[in-house]
């Protein structure tokens, strides 16, 4: 009886403690809620009406009264920058920078946020200027490569290189693009009226050696081909035509698939040295184990101009043949156009359409092939008629493969 008495009197205690546990945790909570000023209430019925402008101007109200909300800052101006909503991305971030009291490494942190807000706006002259504003920070790395990417954007090599070398000097990363910095420099040089020989050799020096630190990181030979060129055309406006043709020749063997770019300038160089069916004979023979649409264009009117109409027609049908193309097609159709006008259609009479109707032909795969007469960039799609090594599109390296859009 005595063991049944106890248990009465100790559930209505446990009751009660249970009682007064829950009433402590709920004054908790109501004092917390508390704390939370109102604006941060409206800011969030704001952003759920979609009411931004006032979200954020509740939002900044919050900032004001409560110094722990940084991080909804940052969080609010990322997710406008991502949905494309700049002002706004740069309203919150300013909001931010304007207060006084804010720690440096916040400083820091919305000083490389309102950069990126500006990089994506395309304000690139304030984004540089934000960016370097960091470069002592926490955000150096980040800041150093969009500052890299700044300077590729403008096309400013010699700040690029910059850019580059005090990346490296706080982290040891690969920049292939590197290369192609100095390539550019080389290439613009050449293009004065008097191309500063010491210079440009300085520039394909630096390039070379970047190619020999990075050779690992490199995903094709692009680079090495580029300098190539590049080299041959120095020696080209050196008048060292031995030299030119050696460096041609070394891409032919070594980057079998980019003749095409050098092809015209390879003849060139033969016929300067009177060997013009020397050079005709080595890019036919090469076109036979590398075919590629633009050195079939180039040997095919070279076939043409040397030997006349028929072998050249012989060369391209023996090629379209083996390698059935509409651009070669229509190229082919143009030369017999031109040959049917202009030798009266001597020389392969009954081998080919009437006129009208090769005109005719000529009309409606020529409308039809000039779509695939392109490169085209493989990472953004970009289509030129002339080869890039750096997308106009989006800024990337390598990306055009030394093919037309119909050998894809
Ligand atoms: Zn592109």
């Amino acid at each position: 009886m005595d063991y049944e008495a106890w248990w009465l009197i100790l559930i209505p205690i446990l009751f009660g403690l249970g009682w007064i546990a829950a009433r402590v945790d709920v004054r908790q909570m109501m004092s917390e809620t508390r704390q939370l000023p109102d604006s941060y209430f409206k800011g969030l019925n704001f952003l759920l009406n979609e009411d931004h402008d006032k979200a954020i101007d509740a939002f900044v109200e919050v900032a004001k009264l409560d110094t722990e909300t940084i991080e909804l800052h940052f969080a609010l101006g990322n997710l406008f920058r991502r949905r494309g909503e700049i002002e706004r991305a740069i309203r919150v971030h300013q909001s931010l920078l304007s207060r006084a009291d804010l720690p440096k490494e916040e400083r820091d942190h919305a000083q490389h946020e309102i950069a990126q807000d500006f990089f994506k706006a395309g304000m690139l002259d304030r984004a540089e200027a934000a960016f370097k504003a960091v470069l002592d920070s926490s955000f150096a790395v980040s800041a150093n490569r969009s500052l890299i990417r700044i300077y590729e954007a403008e096309h400013d090599w010699p700040k690029a290189i910059e850019a580059v070398k005090h990346l490296h000097k706080i982290l040891d990363e690969p920049v292939p693009q590197l290369i192609h910095y100095y390539c550019e420099l080389a290439q613009q040089a050449m293009q004065s009226k008097q191309p500063d020989i010491t210079y440009i050799e300085m520039q394909l020096k630096q390039a070379e050696q970047a190619l020999l630190k990075q050779q690992t990181a490199l995903l094709t030979n692009a680079a090495s081909v580029r300098i190539a060129m590049l080299r041959a055309k120095l020696l080209k406006i050196q008048a060292d035509m031995a030299g030119e043709r050696k460096y041609l020749e070394g891409i032919l063997a070594n980057a079998p698939e980019y003749a095409g770019l050098i092809a015209a300038d390879l003849l060139d160089n033969y016929k300067q040295a009177q060997q013009a069916e020397l050079g005709l004979d080595l890019l036919r023979q090469h076109y036979m184990s590398h075919p590629s649409l633009d050195l079939f264009k180039i040997v095919f009117s070279e076939f043409r101009g040397q030997k006349g109409a028929k072998p050249a027609w012989e060369f391209a049908s023996e090629s379209l043949r083996l390698h059935p193309s509409l651009l070669g097609l229509d190229k082919l159709l143009e030369v017999e156009l031109k040959a049917a006008a202009g030798e009266n259609g001597s020389g392969h009479e009954g081998e080919i359409l009437p006129d009208v109707e090769l005109s005719l032909l000529h009309k409606m795969i020529h409308k039809h092939t000039q779509r695939l007469d392109r490169y085209s960039c493989s990472s953004c799609g970009f289509q030129a008629r002339t080869f890039y090594w750096q997308c106009p599109g989006c800024n990337m390296w390598e990306t055009y493969a030394p093919r037309k859009l119909e050998e894809m």
